[in-house]
Formats: structure tokens, C-alpha cells, sequence
């Protein structure tokens, strides 16, 4: 069986024996399979717009390297494969991890991926669903250094695998107690404490794969308890209605969610909407403070 045909079957048998430990083995036994979202999260999401984005990225790369002929060089062509495939592994980790961060910090880049941190259950399924553009930066990143490094064919088709069945189990449902294992390698335990909404914030659990980063870094997370809920915080609103309206809209209504107009006022404290008319005097002082002309002219 070639790479090609291997590849889509390991991920399908992933899914299912994932799906099945977690009706063995639930973190969460209220969670059901077939929750609010699972016809978006599996067409839409898995099905549909990966199958798009596979072929926009490909192409992309496609074009990259006839621009730059980069992969003629056959940079790592030599290595070993399994070299290839932890030397990609671990870079690219290390990317996401910090991406990751920032798209927690920068409220532009918190729309591309808010969508994935929308759903109410964690489940195997949930990893799938991130909007289009988070995927677009991140499977780009990922994918055209190995072909333009010139790896192996198999590499990228091993690393889909991999990426797909990891991603599938550190959201699973499954109540995994990797001990000691947490502390090198990622799993639901730490990664579902970074969908929870119990607390204000949540600028914890970056990693996907390799924990080390997180323990490194400062961010890892890992209390006995579990986590009250799941889901956005904070936010008013996210386009998730459900039935046979969402299964049909939903995806769309999400994907441009994250290009919504937030008028300022809607943002502003109550306090910042209606504000006191300053006094002259006031006037003055904030603008001396906050222009630096009018700073430089009242010093004089
Ligand atoms: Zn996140
Ligand atoms: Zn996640």
C-alpha cells in the first residue's frame, strides 16, 4: 500500500479508535457524540474545507517554488526520513507554539482563531474546527518548508497523519492520565484547560504537540480538577445556532463572524460611551499629554 492510500486510512482508523475510547473513557460523560456543532465540525469543517484549503495550499507552494526554485537545491534531501520527519516535527511545533501565543495576545489575530475555541463540548472532533485563515497561515508555514527543503514525498504525507490523529487527541474526550508524560509530550489533560472558560483568562497550554514549550515558557497549566466549561468567554455572541439551519449556515456564518464590524461604542466601557465634556483646563492637560506637538509648545 503506498503513502498515498495509507495516509487517509491510519487517519479514519484514528478517528474511529479515538471516538471509541471516548465512549470507553470519558473525561466528560455528559458530552454526547453527536453534540451541537458535530454536522459543521465533520462537513464543513473536516470534509469540505480541508479538502479546498489541501488544494489552495498546494498550489500556493506549487508557485512559491517555481518562483524560487528552492527545492532543486535538495537541502535536506539526504537525511534519513525519520530525520526529516522530527526535524520538521519539532520546528514547526516550536512555530505553533509561539503563533499559537499570539493569537491570543493581538485582537486581529484572535478573530482567526476564536472560532476555534467556540464550541461548548471538546471533543475529538473539535480540533477540526478553525477558521480558514488561521489554516491558511499555519498549513502554509508548515508545508512549504518541507517541500521546498526538498524532503522525501512521504515526510508531508506522514506529518498529515500525524498532525490529524494528534489533533484528534488532545481535544479528545478520553480521561487520559499521562503522569509524567505531560511534562514532554501534549495530550487532553492540559490541552482541554486551554478551551476551558472557568477562568478569565486564557494564556495558558500553547502547545500542541511537545508540552516542553509550555513548561519552558511559563504557560503550562496543570491542576487536578477539570474544567467547569468550555467555550468562549467573554464574548457576547458567536454564530452557532444548530438544527438542520446550522448544519446548512453555520460554517458560513462563522467563517465571516471573524470579519465582523465591532462599532466602538459596542466595545467601550459604559463609562467611555458617554463621557463628561472636559473643561477647558482638562482639555488642555490631556492634549499636552497625549499629542506630543502640543507637548513640545506648552514646554516652551
Ligand atoms: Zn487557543
Ligand atoms: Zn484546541
Amino acid at each position: 500500500m503506498t503513502a498515498a492510500v495509507l495516509s487517509p486510512v491510519l487517519i479514519v482508523a484514528s478517528a474511529v479508535a479515538i471516538a471509541a475510547l471516548e465512549r470507553w473513557r470519558p473525561y466528560e460523560p455528559r458530552q454526547r457524540l453527536f453534540r451541537v456543532g458535530f454536522f459543521t465540525d465533520f462537513f464543513w469543517y473536516t470534509l469540505v474545507q480541508s479538502y479546498v484549503l489541501g488544494l489552495v495550499i498546494a498550489w500556493l507552494i506549487v508557485v512559491i517554488d517555481r518562483t524560487t526554485g528552492l527545492s532543486r537545491l535538495h537541502l535536506v534531501s539526504a537525511w534519513p526520513i525519520p530525520l526529516q520527519l522530527a526535524f520538521f516535527w519539532v520546528t514547526h511545533d516550536f512555530y505553533i507554539y509561539w503563533f499559537h501565543r499570539l493569537q491570543h495576545a493581538s485582537p486581529i489575530l484572535w478573530r482567526t482563531h476564536e472560532a476555534h475555541h467556540s464550541g461548548r463540548d471538546v471533543d475529538w472532533l473539535s480540533g477540526s474546527r478553525s477558521h480558514p485563515l488561521e489554516i491558511l497561515i499555519n498549513q502554509t508555514i508548515e508545508y512549504a518548508p518541507i517541500v521546498l527543503l526538498g524532503a522525501a514525498p512521504e515526510v508531508p504525507l506522514m506529518k498529515g497523519v500525524l498532525d490529524a490523529a494528534w489533533g484528534m487527541y488532545i481535544h479528545s474526550n478520553i480521561d487520559v492520565r499521562a503522569g509524567v508524560l505531560q511534562y514532554f509530550f501534549n495530550g487532553p489533560e492540559m490541552h482541554r484547560w486551554h478551551h476551558a472558560r472557568d477562568h478569565g483568562t486564557r494564556e495558558y497550554n500553547f502547545s500542541t504537540k511537545i508540552a516542553v514549550w509550555d513548561w519552558l515558557f511559563g504557560t503550562a497549566y496543570l491542576p487536578r480538577s477539570k474544567p467547569r466549561a468550555y467555550g468562549l468567554w467573554g464574548e457576547p455572541f458567536f454564530p452557532e445556532r444548530g438544527g438542520w439551519r446550522g448544519a446548512l449556515f453555520d460554517y458560513f456564518a462563522q467563517l465571516v463572524w471573524a470579519f465582523r464590524w465591532r462599532p466602538r461604542e459596542a466595545a467601550a466601557s459604559p463609562d467611555e460611551r458617554s463621557p463628561k465634556a472636559p473643561s477647558p483646563t482638562d482639555a488642555a492637560r490631556l492634549a499636552s499629554e497625549h499629542h506630543p506637538v502640543l507637548h513640545v509648545n506648552a514646554n516652551r
